[in-house]
Formats: structure tokens, sequence, C-alpha cells
């Protein structure tokens, strides 16, 4: 299984638009972060984790021809926003499913009403296949089963994602001890960083760095990272040798 990184930076992504702050004037490609996302493929099958504002340059970057579905993490604009994007997967192949908790559902619903529309429907509107996903659920995704993990963003619940010895989690701030269980013995794991400073509703570096030594993945890589963390060399530099950030357009091999 191949998990590639879309995106990697926080909701403004990184350069923050007008900023002069030195991380956004970086000239290293891996200090450019779009919105975060990964798209995990293995033989024949082709999943994304969230669809930002982003997602039609990343499937372009990608070269990814075709998808199964889109699991969504959350409805956060910075994660949902590209929704409207999915048209050419629908022109080859039918409705696109996608896999969400039932209060995303509503907000797609609200946000995207027209792709929703049963009647009155304008022909060449985005289509969707919905699977409503709930908390000890496992559901399949191809030839493989997704975990939904359970965590808080802030008050918000938030999915991430177990599929086999890979776990993807983003916009976490706790995790509660039964979820902890179901990512025992994952060997990779996709976990957010923001920045040093504490967040009210994402982890920190330090917080995303004890969940890892919590958790003790063989490998381990940041995500959903803010310009604030600092020049993607230096912060790499601080790490634990295990621990990585991720960047865009990384491949990593499960
Ligand atoms: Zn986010
Ligand atoms: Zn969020």
């Amino acid at each position: 299984m191949k998990v590639y990184f879309l995106g990697t930076g926080t909701s403004q992504g990184i350069p923050v638009i007008g900023s002069h702050h030195s991380v956004c004037l970086s000239n290293d490609f891996k200090d450019k972060r779009l919105r975060v996302s990964i798209w995990i493929h293995w033989e024949k099958h082709s999943f994304v984790v969230d669809c930002g504002p982003d997602f039609r340059q990343q499937m372009l970057a990608a070269n990814c021809h075709d998808l199964d579905g889109i699991l969504f993490t959350h409805e956060h604009a910075d994660h949902t926003a590209g929704l409207d994007d999915i048209r050419p997967y629908n022109f080859r192949k039918g409705a696109l499913p996608i896999f969400a908790h039932e209060r995303v559902l509503k907000s797609l619903k609200k946000r995207f009403d027209y792709i929703f529309e049963t009647e009155n429907r304008y022909p060449g509107a985005p289509s969707v296949a919905i699977n409503e996903i709930e908390n000890d659920r496992p559901f399949a995704i191809g030839n493989k089963t997704a975990v939904p993990i359970s965590v808080w963003h802030g008050n918000l619940q938030v999915f991430g994602f177990r599929i086999d010895d890979f776990a993807y989690l983003t916009d976490v701030k706790t995790v509660e001890e039964p979820e902890i269980e179901k990512l025992k013995g994952v060997k990779v794991l996709v976990v957010n960083a923001l920045r040093e400073e504490p967040h009210a509703t994402h982890f920190n570096l330090q917080e995303a760095l004890d969940f890892i030594a919590l958790i003790q993945p063989e490998r381990a890589y940041l995500t959903h990272i803010s310009h604030l963390l600092g020049f993607h060399k230096e912060v790499e530099k601080k790490l634990p040798k295990n621990v990585f950030l991720a960047y865009d357009n990384l491949e990593i091999t499960i």
C-alpha cells in the first residue's frame, strides 16, 4: 500500500496569502504546504482522506486517474471545500462513494446542496454515493477494512482511520483510552503537529511527540503544519529518529 501526501499544511496553507514570514518566503519546496489530505492506493484501489480546497491541483500533481472514494475526517473547509472538483471521476466511473459521520454529511448537504439535490439536478453536477460511518463500525474500502478512530478536535468529534498497520489522524487535540487501544500495533502513524506553541484544538509539536511515544509505531509522520512550526529542515533536526515531517508529494510505502 502506498500513502501519498497530497497536502501537509494547516488551514491557510503555506505560504499564507500576503505573509512576509520567513517560512512563507522560503524557497525550499518542503516549506510549501497545501491543505491536508492523503491519497492511499494499492493494487487497483484508490481512496483519499479529505478533499480540501486544493483537491484539483493535488490530484493533478499526484496524477491520480481513478478514485474509488473519499473518507472524511470532519467538516471543516480545509478538509471538504474541494468536493466540487470530483467531476472528472464522476464522468469516468459515476457517483463517487463518500464515507463520513452523519454530522459531516449534514454539513456537506448544506454547503454543497446542489450535489445532494435529488430533483431538478443540474446534469453536470458532481455526484456522490453516501456511506454513513460510525464509531466502532469498521467499513470496507476495496478489499481492505478501514477502522474509524474517534478523536477530539477541541469540542468537535473527528475521525481518524486505521487501515492495516497504517493510521492517519489529523486535527486531533485529545484521544480517549478506548480509541488508543485501536491504534496498538500500528507500524506507520501520521498525526498532526501544528506548531510549538499550544493550541486549543490541535496538537502542538510536543503533544504530537508524546502521542507518538505512547503508540510506539515504527515510523511516524507529522502533518497539518503551520508556518509557525518553522523551516522544514530545522524542525526535522529536532525530531526523534523515527519521526519525520511529512511534506507535499512525499509518497511512502507501507
Ligand atoms: Zn484542518
Ligand atoms: Zn479542523
